[in-house]
């Protein structure tokens, strides 16, 4: 059995790539930046939760492993959930496509259903990311050999400020304290800016562009004197290598009609062997140029045996990866610049490791060279972790990290004006402010709704959250003095509040919880759910444990007990009594329930009782000198 570790000491703090897909983790050690591999020895981990009827929960690949036997119960894409409201478009649209079932939580949060040791279960997208967060806390836990409890969390550059507070959220509920959330492309320029020591003067333009497993982000920054500062971006949220498994798997479910005529697209279990057969070809082909595609009875007990070539995988994705290209020249133009004048090109993401997407790249930036020096699915997690050293005060670095704001801040004005109060591209931490006045006489309340966006009517922007401010000095109209003030943390994090200026007795007021955001004690109850979930955990383990240790036993006595009769100084009738009572103890050990740890030990403790004394006398030299016993054996416990 895995030992628990004993979490005395404090680990650094950490850098996590929390994934649509795969998440990564890097720490900073010995003066350089290490990515950790989780147990099955890989360096990017599935963003995958499973939960089954047992109190197993599968977490990274071993949820990944079994999506195809179990595939309602199986949570990917939580961040694609996170920090949105049920009835955003984007949620209902992505719904459809999942196999696990959303439902609207008291709040009009999403809440994903699973069905977990036989019971109906709803978890929010927070405590399932805060799941995955754990295994990543875990990974590096195991290979530091210590507790760690400090992380910087990775965010791409267009989350509000609702999808940065829940993944900040996600993390406390995994126990970490997150100190702090930067953008994805800003990241992967800090990992870059650290490994490239050499001209470090004058302003830099780089272009970031990250092609993961579902989305696909381009960002453009500049960077001068340690500030990086997001100019641009754009992107496609459906964009990226799981799309180019779809077209891989169309082509074999094709193959297979032709080849076999049977039809396999109705078999969604068929699908997935496919698909996850699929997935390994095209990593291989990013550096081989035919890979064998084989799975064993794919369906109806018929084998699938056959092959692909990098040609052909390109020409049936060759849509997709010009439509990159389209939005690599749609962010240029946002940023107003020209190719020319990029400095570097930052490859980021695993599926930009594909030869033919790095080619139209390259030829869409006339030749220029794209820095492939850190490995693009691991770039996010190394610039978390430089941060995370910086921050911790392992790392010294001259040059300070400043992130700006994504988006323009402010508030509706009459006529569903946007009035901004904090424009893009401001660097945080900031606070800003701004007097507004009544638009009526006497009016004795201000209703005021904060929105995000560069659309200049107020609802074409994203609706961060509204409050009241009430008693308000009776006046005529535009005479209250009311200061609003936007307060934005390093994190990213936005409070607003507004006071009455011409008033003495302050009306302090910040947004109310409209977004559905976690309060404090829902968050305190999902940390103490987690926990319970781990202990549950922790106890089937140890069932599992103590179980497979009394299997071993009675293996092992039975073969004795062979040995001893072959070698006939075992008398039949002892051999009998043995055969009997190992009989029984078999019986109740694959019985359907799982008993408790110490039920399991004291049978086999009663077995060994019994017989341990008979073998010990059935073999001569086992004897003591003086004719007694040896002492009781020990048991070892054995995975
Ligand atoms: P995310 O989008 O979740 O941040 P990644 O950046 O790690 O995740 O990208 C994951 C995607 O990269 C998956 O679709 C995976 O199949 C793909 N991928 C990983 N390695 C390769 C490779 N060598 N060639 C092509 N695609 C790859
Ligand atoms: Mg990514």
């Amino acid at each position: 059995m895995a030992s628990t570790l004993a979490k005395v000491e404090e680990a650094p703090a950490i850098g996590i790539d929390l994934g649509t897909t795969y998440s990564c983790v890097a720490v900073w050690q010995h003066d350089r930046v290490e990515i950790i591999a989780n147990d099955q020895g890989n360096r990017t981990t599935p963003s995958y939760v499973a939960f089954t009827d047992t109190a197993v929960r599968f977490i990274g690949d071993a949820a990944k492993n079994q999506v195809a036997s179990n595939p309602v119960n199986t949570v990917f894409d939580a961040k694609r959930l996170i920090g949105r409201r049920f009835k955003d478009v984007s949620v209902q649209d992505d719904m459809k496509l999942w196999p696990f079932t959303v439902t609207s939580g008291p709040g009009g949060q999403p809440m994903i259903e699973v069905s977990y040791k036989g019971e109906k279960k709803q978890f929010a997208a927070e405590e399932i990311s805060s799941m995955v967060l754990s295994k990543m806390k875990e990974t590096a836990e195991s290979y530091l050999g210590a507790a760690v409890k400090k992380a910087v969390v990775t965010v791409p550059a267009y989350f509000n400020d609702a999808q940065r507070q829940a993944t900040k959220d996600a993390g406390v509920i995994a126990g970490l304290n997150v100190m702090r959330i930067i953008n994805e492309p800003t990241a992967a320029a800090i990992a870059y800016a650290l490994d490239e020591k050499s001209s470090n003067t004058g302003e830099k333009n780089v272009l970031i562009f990250d092609l993961g497993g579902g989305t696909f982000d381009v960002s453009i920054l500049t960077i001068e004197e340690g500030i990086f500062e997001v100019k641009a971006t754009a992107g496609d949220t459906h964009l990226g290598g799981e799309d180019f498994d779809n077209r891989m798997v169309s082509h074999f479910v094709q193959e297979f009609k032709r080849k076999h005529k049977k039809d396999i697209s109705g078999n969604a279990k068929a699908l997935r062997r496919l698909r996850t057969a699929c997935e390994r070809a095209k990593r291989g082909l990013s550096s081989s140029t035919q890979i064998k595609v084989e799975v064993d009875s794919l369906f109806e007990g018929i084998d699938f045996y056959s092959s692909i070539t990098q040609a052909k995988f390109e020409e049936m994705n060759l849509d997709l990866f010009k439509r990159c290209m389209e939005i690599v020249e749609i962010c240029l133009t946002d940023a107003k610049m020209e190719k020319s004048a990029l400095h570097e090109v930052v490859l980021v993401g695993g599926s930009s490791r594909i030869p033919k997407v790095q080619k139209l790249l390259q030829q869409l930036l006339n030749g220029k060279e794209l820095c492939k020096r850190i490995n693009p699915d691991e770039a996010v997690a190394y610039g978390a972790a430089v941060q995370a050293a910086i921050l911790a005060g392992t790392m010294v670095q001259e040059v300070v990290l400043v992130d700006v704001t994504p988006l323009s801040l402010g508030i509706e004005t009459i006529g569903e004006v946007f009035n901004i109060v904090v424009p893009r591209n401001t660097t945080i931490p900031t606070r800003k402010e701004k007097i507004f006045t009544t638009v009526k006489d006497n009016q004795t309340s201000v209703l005021f709704k904060v929105y995000e966006g560069e659309r200049t009517k107020s609802t074409d922007n994203n609706l961060l959250g509204k409050f009241v401010l009430s008693d308000i000095l009776i006046a005529p109209v535009g005479v209250p003095q009311l200061n609003v003030c936007f307060d934005m943390d390093a994190n990213g994090i936005l409070h607003v509040s507004a006071e009455d200026m011409t008033t003495t007795s302050k009306n302090q007021v910040t947004i109310t919880n409209d977004k559905g955001r976690l309060s404090a004690e829902e968050i305190e109850n999902m940390v103490k759910e987690a926990e319970k979930l781990n202990a549950e955990e922790e106890e089937h383990k140890r069932k599992l444990g103590a179980k497979k240790a009394l299997e071993n036993y009675i293996i092992t006595t039975r073969r004795k007990i062979n040995n001893r009769h072959a070698s006939s100084n075992l008398p039949a009738t002892e051999k009998k009594k043995m055969e009997d009572a190992i009989e029984q103890a078999m019986q109740w050990l694959n019985g359907d329930t799982l008993h408790e740890a110490d039920e399991y030990q004291e049978k086999m403790e009663d077995l060994a009782k019994l017989c341990n004394p008979i073998l010990v006398a059935s073999t001569p030299h086992f004897r003591t000198m003086d004719g007694t016993l040896p002492k009781k054996p020990k048991y070892e416990i054995i995975d």
